[in-house]
């Protein structure tokens, strides 16, 4: 069973379903109104766990999350490493939908602000191989440590710069896969956003990132995977399918490329893997609810 530690955010997510997304001074009424769980940390964990790995999640949140932890706890997630904060809330997302699946997406961190190096398990690798996995939703230097001692230890170390912020270049350089989206490729390199597959695979052949791998993820045209050795660029296309709703996507191919490199899956073939998941969960609406189990990833049809 592959060994998956989560270092992240946990969000209340408040969705709201609008016709269109507003304009800016502009108010529309929702259509449809949901609470549920969220924030990347706690996303990724519950995607990882889905598909079958043992993962742990080492996070903060505020006296308000019982509900949530009893939720992350039936999914399977380990969540004794998160630690409550009783003078802060939970993080929130206020997350707004409109029928094409398009977001927008407004967070206000509460709790995750308070993660510390401290709250960092001095085991974060229990055994070689494991999987580190982290976002950028908690305190920078957090993310840095985390990176360096998951590297030390032995770990496969899997960074998910999102939201997007300047990188440490040391962290940078004991990242195994760095896996942005097009704009957090973008913000990373200081360049104009990638309009096309193309031109994404272009901008990768040309740039050197310190890390050993990086895997941009690209929507409804997949992925495409560089490799530090290679000159090359290899792009995973999607599968075509019904997207409702893409809250979630980024969130559910990091956990699930975590799980197939835990498991010792080659890169090519986890990003694979983790396209497919992420494009079954945009079919359905939600962030968590909609994450594939791995019997349904199995079927060959998809
Ligand atoms: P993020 O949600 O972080 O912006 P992307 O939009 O790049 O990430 O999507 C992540 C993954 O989700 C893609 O690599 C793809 O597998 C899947 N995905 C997203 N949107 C679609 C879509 N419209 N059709 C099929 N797959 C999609």
């Amino acid at each position: 069973m592959a060994l998956v530690t989560v270092v992240g955010s946990v969000n209340r997510d408040l969705v709201l379903t609008v016709p269109a997304l507003p304009g800016r001074g502009e108010t529309v009424l929702a259509r449809h109104f949901t609470e549920g769980i969220g924030g990347k940390g706690a996303n990724q964990a519950v995607a990882a766990a889905r598909l079958g790995s043992r993962v742990r999640l080492v996070a903060r949140v505020g006296a308000d999350a019982a509900a949530i932890l009893d939720a992350l706890a039936v999914e399977g997630v380990d969540i004794g490493a998160v630690s409550p904060d009783e003078r802060a809330t939970t993080g929130i997302a206020a997350v707004v939908v409109d029928e094409r699946g398009e977001n927008t997406i407004v967070v206000n961190l509460g709790a995750n602000a308070g993660l510390a190096v401290q709250d960092l398990p001095s085991r974060l690798v229990r055994s070689p191989g494991e999987v580190v996995l982290v976002q950028n939703e908690i305190p920078p230097d957090v993310v840095e440590q985390a990176v360096l001692r998951a590297r030390e230890q032995g770990g496969v170390v899997v960074l998910n710069p999102a939201p997007a912020r300047p990188a440490d270049t040391r962290a940078l350089a004991a990242v195994d896969v760095l896996v942005p989206n097009l704009g957090e490729l973008a913000a990373l390199l200081g360049t104009d956003r990638p309009a096309t597959v193309e031109d994404a695979r272009a901008l990768l052949g040309r740039v050197a990132l310190p890390c050993r791998a990086v895997v941009v993820t690209l929507g409804a045209d997949g992925a495409v995977l560089k490799e530090a050795d290679s000159a090359t660029t290899t792009h995973i296309p999607a599968p075509v399918v019904d997207a409702v709703d893409t809250v979630g996507a980024g969130d559910t191919f990091c956990g699930a490329l975590a799980d197939a490199l835990g498991r010792g899956t080659g890169l090519r073939s986890a990003v694979r893997r983790a396209v497919r998941a992420a494009s079954l969960a945009t079919t359905g609406f939600g962030a968590q609810t909609a994450m594939p189990y791995a019997a349904q990833l199995d079927v060959p049809a998809l």
